[in-house]
């Protein structure tokens, strides 16, 4: 079948499901799973299990001694000999400690759904779920076998699942992110910053301010030169910018600080920017004779570059249209799961979930007529992999 004509007809096909599709939200949003409460993120992962489980699938549970469970599910190829792999991504927890649904209830009012975790981004593994629903009920599943990840840690920073998504991904032909899209006209996120965290740690010498100043060494006066020079490392036309968002130091007055440390958050949008900041990070020396200089941290995320999504997006763009979707995309500050396995060099489309608004706030909603359409996208996506 010709790819756009695809599109149109998972549509149609999945345009009645919206009530469906807005209950097994409803299941997923009502169980709470913040990201630092394992029994809650396991039992919202139970349900995300259950409702996968009961379309056939072949659902394993990765289990996860301090953080909730992450979810592999895998849907066979139609062939006995697959021709590769594509990966469905996403994460199941949420930035709310357990309790904010009193505060926040799941609620649907004019169009729009609200709850705690609904944009960012359980309505994405929702649509995920109709998506390969109705690649079965259609028949339009691909040569390729689709593994379906939903982990548990995104919004701590992936440290339990990130071998689990690099190797899914080391497999895969392309990899497809149901994190949020942008803007009430849902762009997808072709492109997105690195980033990370660094610390930097000044050891001087305490002494009487007033009796022997010329004995100190002031860890203070030093942080200040450092953050002062490091500043200058900013490219804002480039995308690279560098803040320093924590400073301390010191202990009281009449006392030359013996100890300052500065975090400070670190983005860049080209992996070739990224290593310029590493290298001058490993570069700093201290300025004040007797300093000393520790330097903890760096990039934990490198950029995705619009490379690695270019062909991808050009292709959801074209299947858009079939539906009458003005497909468009933005470049964002923020790091996802994508920039691990687009730093792998496999193509990743991300920001392909819901469209809504209000990610980690208390106003975090989704457009429901936006859920079939989106899902539709993702299965033209995957049916002409
Ligand atoms: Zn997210």
């Amino acid at each position: 079948m010709p790819a756009l004509i695809v599109a149109q007809k998972i549509k149609n096909f999945l345009q009645p499901a919206l009530p469906q599709m807005i209950d097994t939200l409803g299941r997923f949003v009502i169980a709470e799973s913040p990201s630092l409460e394992k029994a809650y993120a396991d039992r919202c992962c139970g349900i995300i299990a259950t409702e996968w489980s009961k379309h056939g699938l072949q659902v394993h549970r990765v289990p996860q001694k301090n953080r909730g469970d992450h979810l592999r599910i895998v849907s066979p190829s139609n062939s006995s000999r697959p021709s590769g792999q594509l990966l469905v991504l996403g994460h199941y927890d949420t930035v709310y400690a357990s309790g904010t649904l009193k505060k926040m209830p799941f609620r649907l009012t004019a169009g729009k759904v609200y709850g705690p975790g609904t944009f960012d981004m359980k309505a994405g593994i929702v649509q995920a779920l109709f998506a390969h629903r109705a690649l079965q009920k259609l028949k339009l599943a691909s040569n390729k076998r689709i593994v379906f990840l939903w982990t548990s840690d995104e919004e701590i920073g992936s440290d339990s699942s990130r071998k689990l998504i690099e190797t899914e991904a080391r497999r895969s032909d392309a990899v497809f992110v149901l994190e949020p899209s942008f803007g009430p006209r849902g762009m997808i996120k072709t492109a997105r910053k690195g980033v990370g965290e660094a610390e930097i740690i000044v050891h001087g010498r305490a002494a009487h301010a007033g009796l022997a100043p010329q004995e100190g060494i002031n860890a203070v006066h030093e942080l200040c030169r450092q953050v002062f020079s490091i500043l200058k490392w900013n490219n804002p036309h480039r995308g690279t910018t560098v803040n320093a968002d924590i400073i301390q130091g010191g202990t009281r007055t009449n006392v030359i600080a013996d100890h300052a440390r500065a975090v400070l958050d670190l983005r860049a949008t080209s992996i070739s920017e990224m290593r310029r900041i590493e290298r001058q990070f490993l570069a700093l020396k201290p300025h004040l004779r007797g300093a000393r200089l520790e330097i903890h941290g760096g990039f934990s995320r490198s950029p995705l570059e619009r490379k690695m999504s270019a062909a991808l997006f050009k292709r959801a763009k074209a299947l858009a249209a079939q539906m009458n979707l003005f497909l468009e995309e933005c470049a964002v500050g923020g790091g996802s799961d994508g920039n691990f396995t687009a730093a792998l060099g496999i193509p990743t489309l991300d920001g392909l979930g819901a469209v809504g608004d209000g990610a980690h706030s208390a106003h975090e909603h989704i457009l429901t007529a936006a859920m079939p359409i989106r899902a539709a996208l993702l299965a033209a996506l995957l049916a002409t992999s």
